[in-house]
């Protein structure tokens, strides 16, 4: 166990998400709602970049998945039919004495956990959020809050499958909201009752299945690393035979090395040809497909590959955060993949001088347009630095008084708060390549042809 990762409690992500705007307790002036939590302005940005760059990866970069965004509420058949209504529950007991709620199978011994107090025998509890559509409150009219955003795909299955003409293997994407009155939450915004997932319908042939399989649990894997995830904080964990659903041939889950240990951040699961022939049984509606090459009818086998977006942001905020020592002083600071970086660049004028603030402005308008780009004036430089420092902020651009002289800037970098000056006309295509993930050198390769132009 990396003894270094411990050193990150949960408590100074939490209090850092506060105090740089990235998540807030919910409806926090009334006291909070519990495991509710909203992202702030930083948060959103963050959390918009890793959808984004999932999207890209899964559809956009590819031409065998496409994406679509199914409603949250959907026909309560499908919830019979996947199977939800009948066992999508929780064995829940109640302390007689306190009245709290517990989850069975997570209980160690006998009694209450928190007054020791004696438990009700367990019943089990649905976790599908119920409501009524329509002004009438009987059964008839009963929905549900989806719980995975997976049955939206599979009810569309054939409607993608035709409007796009796609062959197998072929893939359906959606990012969405999901809905689980879960009976036990907590870890900050690692198990709430309201997420977002991303998820992928991979569908295949069905003796090509352990091999799409395979690929799917590395691509998904690679694509923490590739966003800067440290390897030794993420494993792969086979499911054994007893934790598989009964349908399922085989899951990974993908794990990250959280502050409060190894918990699942994403699930890999063979799905065998369950969901489609479930709905196909419950609605009626053939899905089965036409193999062309082989004139063979089949149900095709799928591939999930299924991560929650909240989980993801908080092992991205947990994995790039670092302190470490600036002028004497400790400087905390998110090491985030600019990819992921909420705000790319950072505007600062040395001071408020009225002298500097045309250029500053200039600036900040010019790099604006090219970037998601933060202008500060307020406080001394250095406070200024450390708050982009703790924001994640890959670039800090200072205009200064010689850069009215010689039109010169300075990018000052988060990581190692190197420093470079380069004329303001390279600005943009500089932070461009610096944000591509070119290397940052105090030798820049511009100033031979910079002093050029200044002797012409
Ligand atoms: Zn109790």
């Amino acid at each position: 166990m990396p003894e270094e990762k411990r050193k990150v409690d949960m408590d100074k992500i939490v209090s850092l998400c506060k105090r740089r705007g990235f998540i807030f307790p919910s409806s926090e002036i009334y006291g909070g709602l519990n495991s509710c939590w909203d992202y702030g302005p930083l948060g959103v940005e963050l959390k918009r970049n890793v959808r984004d760059a999932w999207w890209r990866a899964v559809v956009q970069e590819r031409d065998d998945v496409v994406g679509i965004d199914a409603s949250i509420m959907m026909h309560p058949q499908a919830w019979v039919a996947s199977g939800h209504v009948e066992g999508f529950s929780d064995p829940l007991v109640e302390c007689k004495n306190c009245h709290l709620r517990w989850r069975a199978d997570q209980l160690s011994g006998e009694k209450c956990p928190d007054c020791d107090g004696e438990l009700t025998e367990p019943k089990m509890f649905n976790l599908m959020f119920k409501t009524f559509m329509g002004p009438v409150e009987d059964n008839a009219n009963v929905v549900y809050l989806r719980p995975e955003t997976a049955q939206g795909i599979f009810v569309n299955f054939e409607n993608v499958r035709s409007t796009m003409r796609k062959k197998l293997p072929f893939g359906i994407a959606q990012i969405g909201k999901s809905f689980r009155n879960e009976i036990t939450t907590g870890n900050f915004i690692f198990r709430t009752r309201e997420f977002e997932q991303m998820e992928i319908e991979y569908f295949v042939k069905p003796d090509t299945d352990d091999e799409w399989f395979n690929y799917w649990v590395k691509e998904r894997f690679n694509w923490y690393l590739k966003l800067g995830i440290k390897k030794e904080n993420l494993r792969l964990r086979r499911h054994g035979k007893e934790e598989l659903a009964h349908y399922a041939k085989d899951c990974y889950d993908i794990e990250y090395l959280f502050p409060m240990g190894w918990s699942e951040l994403e699930g890999v699961a063979n799905r065998g040809d369950f969901d489609l022939a479930q709905h196909a049984k419950h609605s009626g509606k053939g899905l089965d497909y036409f193999d062309e090459e082989t004139n063979e009818r089949y149900v095709p086998y799928v591939i999930e590959p299924s991560a929650g977006v909240d989980r993801s942001v908080l092992a991205f905020l947990v994995d790039s955060y670092d302190e470490d020592i600036a002028e004497g002083e400790t400087r905390v600071v998110l090491r985030l993949h600019p990819a992921l970086a909420p705000i790319k660049v950072a505007v600062l004028p040395l001071s408020r001088n009225e002298k500097l603030v045309p250029m500053a402005r200039e600036v900040y308008t010019e790099v604006h347009r090219h970037f998601m780009t933060q202008y500060d004036d307020a406080q001394s430089i250095g406070r200024r630095y450390r708050r982009q420092d703790e924001a994640g902020t890959p670039f800090c651009v200072t205009i200064d008084f010689q850069s009215l002289e010689d039109k010169q800037v300075t990018i000052r970098e988060r990581d190692g708060m190197a420093q470079i000056r380069l004329p303001l006309r390279d600005l943009v295509s500089t932070l461009q390549a610096k944000l591509s993930g070119e290397a940052f050198t105090t030798q820049p390769t511009w100033s031979a042809k910079a002093v050029g132009t200044r002797e012409d």
